[in-house]
């Protein structure tokens, strides 16, 4: 597929045939799989899943992507269903009408993390993800607390997901290069009652003020969420800031601290 790439879109296409064999491998889709690709692009990975699989469905954004893509599924006799739409746009819990969903791709890295907040929204529906990013959101992404890169990213995700990276991707793998290594992770939702969150919109509430600033203590942090007292009656010390705190320790001041 010849096509001429768009910096705008997050083009950087794979080329890397041994690279694009290791990640279907890691994906390892089996029989009754229902495999979702966003941003199947010139179809790298569409193309070896489809071989496998026989049956996908991708959400791309490119127009000039449709047509390629269809053809793919023609020459493959495969059944290859193309959603034209922003991802962002896309509601997933409706594509899993059937059965749970397994979401894979190569994410646009401009708008990596608004995929991933907006998976979260669908977890209930999502059996698993595999994504390639940016490494550095990876590593932002599977953080412990006390890590410099722990942030508002590490708490949401692992909240609701184990978090786990794979491989490092080299620039040399895509065409064009981009600038920055890249990973690829797996997530996989967690059973809500292992984590116990009871009150997300207030957890969301409680990570985004705490990150928010940094380099200033919990009691300072959070000084418009709650007092220094509901901080101390959880166990945590309102003296620590944001990034030594664990996340069952965050959940557990949102669900002390209520709707
Ligand atoms: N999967 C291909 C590969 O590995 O070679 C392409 C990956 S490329 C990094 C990202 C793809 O996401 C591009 O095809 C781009 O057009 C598409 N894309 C960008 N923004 C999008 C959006 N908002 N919704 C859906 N697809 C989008």
């Amino acid at each position: 597929m010849s096509h001429q790439t768009k910096k705008s879109l997050g083009q950087h296409f794979l080329s890397d045939p041994a690279m694009i064999e290791k990640i279907v491998r890691a994906i390892d889709p089996r029989p009754g799989d229902r495999l979702v690709e966003i941003g199947p692009g010139a179809g790298a990975i569409t193309r070896p899943l489809l071989q496998r699989h026989r049956a996908l469905t991708v959400i791309e954004f490119d127009r000039d992507l449709i047509e390629p893509l269809t053809a793919l599924g023609a020459e493959l006799g495969a059944e290859l269903s193309i959603v034209h739409a922003d991802v962002l746009t896309v509601d997933f819990t409706a594509l899993a009408a059937t059965s749970p969903i397994r979401l894979v791709g190569n994410l646009p890295y401009n708008i990596s993390s608004p995929i991933l907040f907006h998976a979260l929204e669908h977890l209930a529906v999502i059996r698993d993800m595999h994504f390639m990013l940016q490494k550095e959101v990876v590593d932002r992404m599977a953080a412990a607390p006390g890590s410099k890169v722990y942030g508002r990213l590490s708490v949401m995700l692992q909240a609701r997901c184990r978090v786990t990276p794979l491989f490092k991707v080299p620039p040399g793998c895509f065409r064009p290069p981009p600038k920055v290594d890249s990973a690829v992770v797996r997530l996989e939702p967690r059973d809500p009652s292992e984590v116990g969150l009871v009150q997300p919109r207030r957890f969301e509430q409680v990570v985004r003020a705490a990150f928010s600033q940094r380099r200033k203590t919990l009691r300072n942090a959070l000084s418009t969420v709650c007092t220094p007292e509901q901080i101390e009656a959880v166990g945590m010390d309102p003296g620590a800031r944001a990034e030594v705190v664990a996340v069952s320790e965050y959940v557990a001041l949102a669900n002390a601290l209520g709707a």
